[in-house]
């Protein structure tokens, strides 16, 4: 009995330091910005409950597949959550990229791993794959805000992940003769493919905070397609029309 009590009043200090901790370090909701409850967990029960969420993985044919029609081949392509500026899903963004909140990538993950497990939908993938930051970047930031969502899917599907098979580098040579007007119009950093070997047919998983016009996720796609017999599928958190 001594030893059962013993664990019980474990159980109740753990209880009553998160609820101190809360106390003293109360966190706000990402989405709406209001004081958290301690039972929730990182969004407000509200802002769950009102994810707009696309279910483009319910379709072979979908909308996000449909930005890459005649760019690249890709096999399969979804996001979670649609955006919209000013709304739910832009503040998750905002927090997540620019306010050192790198828990939302993983948390949305965990719950677009689950309802991907629950349709079936996941991609029968080799590799998970980020779409990398530029170092200047990643530097600033202290992370690459795609990553917590790699790191939530690989989890939940025990796929791993490969963090070297793309780079983003700093555009050189042809660069060097443009104006410094047109290199400023022409984004300064490019994708490069990196080291290959063992690479040959596997199916990777290309995965970005939000698809916009395709072309960041398209240029990736067309390096990895360049490793004989590889398949790319896409998945993202957002989407945007
Ligand atoms: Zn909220």
């Amino acid at each position: 009995m001594g030893g059962i009590s013993v664990i019980f009043k474990s159980i109740n200090l753990l209880f009553m330091l998160k609820d101190l901790l809360h106390f003293l370090f109360p966190k706000s909701c990402p989405g709406c910005s209001i004081l958290l409850l301690t039972h929730e967990v990182l969004l407000c029960t509200v802002c769950r409950a009102t994810l707009p969420f696309t279910h483009q993985h319910q379709s072979a044919t979908n909308e996000a597949l449909g930005k890459f029609y005649g760019k690249v081949k890709i096999q399969q392509a979804s996001c979670l959550l649609y955006y919209a500026k000013g709304g739910l899903v832009s503040n998750l963004l905002h927090q997540l990229k620019y306010n050192n909140q790198p828990s939302i990538a993983f948390v949305l993950g965990q719950l677009y791993a689950e309802l991907l497990a629950d349709d079936q939908a996941f991609p029968s993938v080799d590799y998970i794959v980020s779409v990398p930051l530029h170092p200047k970047k990643l530097k600033q930031r202290g992370y690459n805000q795609v990553d917590g969502f790699a790191t939530a899917l690989s989890q939940h599907f025990q796929i791993p992940i490969h963090s070297s098979v793309l780079a983003k580098v700093e555009r050189t040579a042809s660069q060097t003769t443009k104006s410094f007007q047109e290199r400023i119009k022409s984004k300064p950093a490019v994708f490069q493919l990196q080291s290959t070997p063992n690479l040959a047919g596997k199916h990777f998983l290309l995965l970005d905070d939000i698809l916009t016009t395709g072309s960041t996720l398209e240029n990736c796609a067309k390096l990895l397609l360049q490793i004989p017999d590889s398949k790319v599928s896409i998945l993202c958190l957002a989407y945007t029309k």
